[in-house]
């Protein structure tokens, strides 16, 4: 099948062209080009962009297929603008096996919405003791490069340090939850002002900026690879701000929830607020933002997290953390770093999609719009405003910190391969 996209912006520069689809790649891209066998599409001049990789990306499958599944999950993320994501290995069982991340990874082809790229556990069952099988889950038809025990810490540093020598073998990163556990024992929020007024137990930033400085170092003593998932404190960019100053192979990602809310929300005592790392002050995001836009912070990541409604709408000290994000990511960058600024589109491309696709090692992905390249697009309506409604989620969960907020920009088509998964907006 071959496709004609047209009247598009590649990067939200220049004139508008068309580009045509056919086997996977982009095969012709020009003015006025003639539709023939090709099915047509109109862009209205909107912005092409590479499709979306996702370095953070809960499916919950196996073993809570009530909150999310593969299906629904990358339905969202496609709906996102995403054409791959990383799936984090906290499911259960847990992806500490060949067989669990194969099992995962065959899911997310047979679905067809996007690819998925299992994350392998760094410990057994995530408990932080003894080192999965990270070589057999490499070497699988998975082909995993990215390891996490997400949702925990590898707070054992001589563990860390030989995960860390251990994946350079085959290229892999690991990808750390920075959380000191004996500094956030019983934490429910960002330590600070707020939470000694609401009488919760506080989250510092040193318990995050503690475990990212160690790990910074033993990267760079062991020569190996590290990337920190969801950087939430002014101090934590600083500390990577550091180590890149010192050319370790260091990187760092920022969830859009934290370029945005604060832990004002708290006061709400809405659970939906409550993630991990929490939201923190108003100074926290504007330095995640500032980190981003120089490239300190190299990519934007969701964690999305979905939550079945009993886990999630219960008092704020039982509820489960976690937001969901994928189709609100694009939006809410734009919103706070487009908008105002601070990121180009052709930046929006990096932080989204070229950076993350390089982290995670997906060579067919986040690569430049141009003829022989393998065609995973998507296209966003600039103009059109959307405001966030949980019922409309493709998500199974409905978890949204932006229920009833406006956002900017939607994405409209997204393209697997030259083959649509999302059109008009809506699944393909
Ligand atoms: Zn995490």
């Amino acid at each position: 099948m071959s496709f004609l996209l047209r009247n598009v912006k590649a990067y939200g520069e220049g004139d508008p062209v068309d580009l045509r689809l056919a086997d996977g790649r982009i095969v012709e891209i020009g003015s006025g080009l003639s539709a023939g066998d090709s099915q047509p599409y109109d862009g209205q001049s909107g912005v092409l962009l590479p499709g979306l990789v996702d370095l953070h990306t809960h499916l919950r499958e196996p073993g809570r297929e009530d909150a999310e599944t593969v299906e629904t999950g990358t339905r969202a993320a496609a709906l996102g603008g995403f054409t791959a994501v990383h799936a984090m290995a906290n499911t259960d069982p847990v992806a500490d096996t060949a067989g669990v991340v194969e099992q995962v990874w065959r899911l997310g082809r047979d679905a067809g919405h996007c690819d998925v790229a299992p994350v392998g556990a760094v410990t057994i069952g995530l408990a932080g003791e003894q080192m999965a099988e990270l070589g057999t889950m490499a070497d699988s038809a998975a082909r995993v490069r990215v390891f996490s025990d997400d949702g925990h810490c590898v707070s054992d540093a001589s563990l860390m340090r030989r995960a860390l020598e251990y994946v350079k073998a085959f290229g892999g990163v690991i990808a750390q939850h920075a959380q000191e556990p004996r500094l956030t024992v019983g934490a429910q929020m960002n330590e600070g002002v707020n939470s000694s007024l609401l009488g919760l137990t506080g989250w510092p930033a040193v318990a995050e900026e503690a475990i990212i400085a160690r790990d910074c170092l033993l990267a760079a003593h062991v020569g190996g690879r590290l990337h920190v998932c969801h950087v939430s404190t002014a101090g934590s960019v600083e500390l990577i701000r550091w180590a890149k100053g010192h050319g370790w192979d260091v990187t760092a990602e920022v969830t859009p929830h934290h370029l945005v809310l604060t832990d004002d929300l708290a006061g709400t005592y809405d659970p939906v607020f409550k993630v991990n790392p929490p939201l923190r002050t108003k100074t926290d995001v504007e330095a995640l933002r500032e980190g981003l836009a120089d490239g300190t912070i190299d990519c934007v990541a969701t964690d999305h997290a979905p939550h079945a409604l009993e886990d999630k709408e219960a008092e704020w000290g039982a509820a489960a953390f976690g937001m969901t994000g994928l189709e609100t990511a694009l939006a809410v960058v734009v919103q706070t770093m487009v908008e105002p600024g601070r990121l180009s589109w052709r930046s929006v491309a990096e932080r989204l999609s070229t950076t993350p696709a390089r982290i995670g090692r997906l060579e067919e992905h986040g690569r430049p719009i141009a003829v022989g390249e393998p065609a995973n697009l998507c296209l966003v309506d600039l103009g059109a405003r959307w405001t966030v409604d949980p019922a409309q989620s493709a998500s199974r969960s409905r978890n949204t910190p932006f229920a009833g907020h406006e956002l900017p920009s939607r994405v409209v088509a997204t393209f697997l391969r030259g083959t649509p998964t999302v059109l008009d907006g809506r699944s393909a």
